[in-house]
């Protein structure tokens, strides 16, 4: 029942029937658009509480979803290809993979959701769908341990977040586990990016304290500007660095005084859920940090939440438009980081093989679903050829696959709905004449596979340029004269990273220096040697609002407060 143009079968059960189901030893839930809805159908929960946020589904674009909108499940049962099978093994693993709320762990109230492997396009756990109540409880835990928090030391705080990321040391290969199986990335990745989010849980008390400005005093007066955190923070996440966002987030929320509810992307919740369960072993003070499950609708409805007075989103344009928008009616803060179309700028002089080498680790790692991945390459004429031939054979050198399996440098996109995005993308490139220098076409089976493609042959106006494929699908772009390069680069809405390759670096710098981006690059695209010194990250134009990382980061989540002081009336 695998095979591309499957989509999911999807059961309807609340955590009782979820219980009830899993009793039966054995036995396979074979749920079809039709028949199984009504086996464990359940009504949806009402009588929400007052005031606070209603009308939660759990369905809304979650594609996996347990408890059907009656919109969707009219969906899905027009739609034959939609088929999922659960056994009960996979809808007990919810037990497993609980949310954090006011420090405990707990089952979802509206039930549980399926968690696909996107290399074999079969669901292989549950997490728990977070109910209103779930919602409502969480942000009220946050609320009632915010006065407490925020006024707690500094060094009490950073004892916290040390514990805190010693529990998720502790757990790492089982959490890369659990990443792999539900983002794709290759184990070492994973692996790579569970202790990356615990050395930042670790290491973020280096940015601090923000302590109070004194910016003038004499024998009457003094003026003072203090940063103060604002009380509760969402924290929003997509599913590409599932692990290492939500723990940076959470980290610099938490060190500035604010409290935190992280919902992960309904794509990989099981590997943030793992991070509620590292942060209740550490003994974080209740309600401080609480992670919730659920779809688009449950992220909605915590943006919308009136006691949230700081969203944290990390996630794509579009979502990024609404969630300012939600913002807006409550005049809440906001940091949004959003997509990307970032150009590299290769020089003449560039020297071909430590160049190639770097520029296609940027271009498709994480098999190109990373935001600041290299998605548009402007390569000059006089070195087009052999920088494109060297490219060709990186990728004819990479190992497509599970990334359970050792050695496999790129796993699978991470769902359905990329996979149709990367692949449309390149059919309409095709179109417009495109040509695919390698690559091209995913290989037999299940699982979202696509390999490095390289393509040729397009320039600004067909969509593969113009719009982020996030994926691993790089169209390569001649150019005869730097300054239309760098035209042609700032030419987009999105402004979030950007990268000019030479081995003259001032001059790099200079050219650098002029693309419209967040952040650029000379020589490197993505990564860096920071020195133990974060610089602050973020787009510029539509690529997002508000810095994330470094000092900036740890002040993004505060206000600034003035306090004048007359020493005598
Ligand atoms: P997405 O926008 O679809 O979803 C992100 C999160 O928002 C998910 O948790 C989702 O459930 C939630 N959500 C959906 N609708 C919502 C609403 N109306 N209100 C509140 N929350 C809502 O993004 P995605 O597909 O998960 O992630 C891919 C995108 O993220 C890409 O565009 C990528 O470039 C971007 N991204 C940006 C950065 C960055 O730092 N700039 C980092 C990683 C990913």
């Amino acid at each position: 029942m695998t095979g591309r143009g499957l989509a999911f079968l999807v059961a309807v059960c609340s955590a009782a029937a979820l219980l009830a189901s899993c009793t039966m030893s054995g036995a396979l839930l074979r749920t079809s658009a039709g028949n199984a809805l009504r086996r464990n159908s359940v009504a949806p929960r009402t009588g929400l509480l007052p005031r606070r946020i209603s009308g939660v589904s759990s369905a809304s674009r979650n594609p996996h979803s347990h408890r059907l909108s009656r919109s969707l499940r009219a969906r899905c049962s027009t739609a034959a290809a939609v088929t999922m099978e659960l056994t009960s093994d996979v809808l007990k693993t919810a037990e497993d993979y609980p949310m954090l709320i006011d420090g405990k762990l707990r089952q979802g109230s509206a039930g549980a959701s399926p968690v696909v492997n996107p290399a074999t396009e079969q669901p292989f756990a549950c997490a728990p769908s977070a109910g209103m109540d779930d919602l409502n409880d969480a942000v009220a835990a946050a609320k009632r341990a915010f006065p407490s928090w925020s006024k707690l030391g500094y060094d009490a705080k950073v004892a916290y977040l040390e514990k805190f990321a010693e529990e998720v040391k502790k757990d790492a290969e089982s959490i890369a586990t659990l990443l792999t199986k539900e983002q794709g990335k290759p184990f070492a990745s994973a692996l790579g990016e569970v202790k990356a989010s615990a050395d930042r849980i670790a290491t973020v008390s280096a940015l601090g304290p923000l302590e109070p400005e004194v910016l003038h005093e004499d024998e009457k007066t003094r003026t003072e500007v203090h940063r103060v955190p604002r009380g509760v923070v969402a924290a929003i996440t997509p599913w590409n660095f599932p692990v290492l966002i939500a723990a940076s987030k959470a980290a610099s929320a938490l060190l500035s005084g604010n409290t935190v509810v992280v919902k992960p992307s309904p794509f990989t919740p099981l590997s943030t859920l793992a991070l509620g369960k590292a942060a209740e072993r550490a003994g974080l003070p209740a309600g401080v940090l609480n992670i919730v499950a659920g779809g688009d609708e449950l992220g909605k409805a915590l943006a919308e939440h009136e006691d949230v007075r700081h969203i944290s989103f990390t996630g794509s344009v579009a979502t990024g438009k609404k969630v300012m928008a939600t913002a807006a009616a409550g005049l809440k803060r906001v940091t949004l980081e959003l997509g990307g179309n970032d150009a590299a700028i290769v020089l003449d002089d560039v020297d071909i093989e430590p160049a190639s080498r770097k520029i296609f680790q940027a271009s498709m790692a994480n098999t190109g679903q990373v935001c600041t991945a290299i998605k548009r390459l402007y390569v000059h004429e006089k070195v087009f050829d052999p920088l494109v031939d060297a490219l060709v054979t990186h990728a004819k050198n990479a190992r497509v696959g599970d990334g359970l399996t050792k050695g496999i440098t790129h796993g699978p996109l991470n769902n359905k709905m990329q996979y149709d995005i990367v692949t449309g993308l390149l059919e309409d490139a095709k179109e417009q004449g495109a040509k695919v220098l390698c690559g091209g076409s995913a290989p037999e089976g299940p699982g979202y596979f696509f390999p490095p493609t390289l393509v040729t042959g397009v320039k600004e106006g067909v969509r593969l340029v113009d719009e982020e494929q996030f994926g691993p699908v790089l169209p390569v772009i001649p150019f005869t004269d730097v300054d239309d390069a760098v035209a042609r680069a700032n030419a987009s809405p999105f402004g979030l990273g950007g990268s000019v390759w030479t081995t003259d670096p001032e001059k790099g710098a200079e050219i650098a220096s002029r693309l419209e981006t967040g952040v650029t690059w000379v020589n490197a695209h993505i990564t860096g040697d920071f020195a133990g010194k974060p610089p602050p990250f973020g787009g510029a134009k539509m690529s997002g609002i508000g810095r994330e990382h470094g000092r900036a980061g740890l002040e993004e989540y505060t206000d600034l407060k003035t306090i004048r002081v007359a020493k005598k009336l």
